[in-house]
Parts: structure tokens; sequence; C-alpha cells
């Protein structure tokens, strides 16, 4: 009977992307009214967040190509930040480049400004923790594949971290290993955005990447 279904029904794909982007779309709805309560845009939102997992601060080119937009328009958007009394600009490591850094009342800000997908949190803590932990992965991997694809901008992810050491464990729950703290971790602890992030070379990215994918790959059926 299910050939029936395989026969009138859209693929798996379809349907997926057509349910983030309904997801999308109220996300964007609400970071308007989010941003307008925080006095900021949405992309001055992003950029508050980003500064504020940050602590040592970031260079402007860094920044850009993280919110994925060009160096001009970021360098607008922080001049707004710095007349608002959000962002400060100091001396970088070497003295010629400049460093952005959040000023109290930014960190205050950002931290409003997060709050904004909390409703959508909410709905993700309905799902039992297993489910939780597999649609996390399955998000790590298709941004990893927007990534590859150009469509977004390298994000600080466990996958691409020279700290990440898949499958090393034995332990089931927690088989990964974060180099840098030196503890083991499942995928219910990947990091999209990690401030602790250094990317690893191409070459150790690719070996990471296949070890992580390798276990579920193998056991998912293929289906439309
Ligand atoms: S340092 Fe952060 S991004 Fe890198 S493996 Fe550890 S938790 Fe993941």
């Amino acid at each position: 009977m299910s050939a029936i279904f395989d026969a009138i029904s859209e693929p798996v794909a379809r349907r997926v992307t057509a349910g983030l982007a309904k997801i999308g779309l109220v996300l964007r709805s609400r970071a308007w009214k989010g941003a307008g309560t925080a006095g900021v845009t949405p992309t001055q939102g992003h950029a508050l967040a980003l500064l504020r997992d940050a602590p040592d601060g970031m260079r402007l080119a860094g920044l850009a190509k993280l919110l994925g937009i060009s160096a001009p328009t970021a360098s607008d958007m922080i001049n707004a930040l710095v007349a608002k009394g959000l962002v400060a600009k100091q001396p970088g490591p070497d003295r010629r480049s400049i460093n952005l850094m959040l000023t109290p009342e930014g960190e205050a800000s950002a931290d409003r400004t997060r709050e904004w997908p909390d409703f959508l949190a909410d709905a993700v803590d309905t799902l039992p923790a297993g489910e939780q932990a597999g649609l996390l992965r399955g998000l790590v991997r298709v941004i990893r594949a927007l990534q590859v694809n150009g469509d977004i901008p390298v994000q600080r992810m466990c996958v691409s971290c020279r700290f990440f050491r898949p499958y090393v464990h034995d332990d089931p729950v927690n088989p990964h290993h974060c180099a840098y703290v030196d503890a083991p971790f499942g995928d219910r602890h990947l990091r999209l955005n990690c401030g602790e992030h250094q990317l690893a070379d191409p070459v150790e990215q690719e070996e990471h990447w296949q070890r992580f994918i390798a276990p579920t790959d193998a056991q998912l059926p293929q289906t439309r």
C-alpha cells in the first residue's frame, strides 16, 4: 500500500524544505518585531549576537563573512551600532587593525535580542531528547552542504573545527571528543557557533566529515 503514497507524495527533500520555509517565515516576522523592541535591525541583532560570542572581539572582515554581507555594508552597519553606543572600535593586536567589541550596553542588547527565537526553542523542546539530537545532527549536515555550495559563509561548527574528533569513543551516547576542553561529547552537544572554534585544514576537515557521517549514512534507507 505504501506504493500509493510513493506515487502521490512529493520527494521528502521538498516537503522538508517547505517545512523549513514555514519556520523561516515565522522567524523573519518575529525578528522584525524583536528588532523593533530592541531598537536594532535583524542584521544588527545578528551582529551583536556574533560579537557576544567573541569575548576577544572580531575584525570587520570576519564579521562581514559570518553575516554573509559585503565589507562596505558591514562597515555602515557597525558605524550605526557605534553611534548607538552598542559597539566600540579598539586597536587590534597588531595596532594597524581595528577590533570590534561590545560595550556593556551592547552586551545587554545582545542578550535581549538573542531571546527572539525562544518561541521556537519551546516548540523544539516538545520533541523527545533523541529527536532533538537527530534534528541538530540533520541541521549540521544541511548547514555544511550550504557552506560547501557557497550559499552561506563558513560557520563555527564542530564539524569544521580542528579540535573535533568524531567517533573516537566506544560510548554510543558520547562518541565524539573535543580536544579543546579534552572531553567526550555526543550529537546533542554539537555546536553551531562555538567561541573556541578554529578552522581545521581542508584535508583534516574532509577526513573528520567522512568519519562523522559514516555511521548514519550506513544505516539510513534511501527515501524519496
Ligand atoms: S572547540 Fe568548540 S567547535 Fe571545536 S570541537 Fe570543541 S566544542 Fe566543537
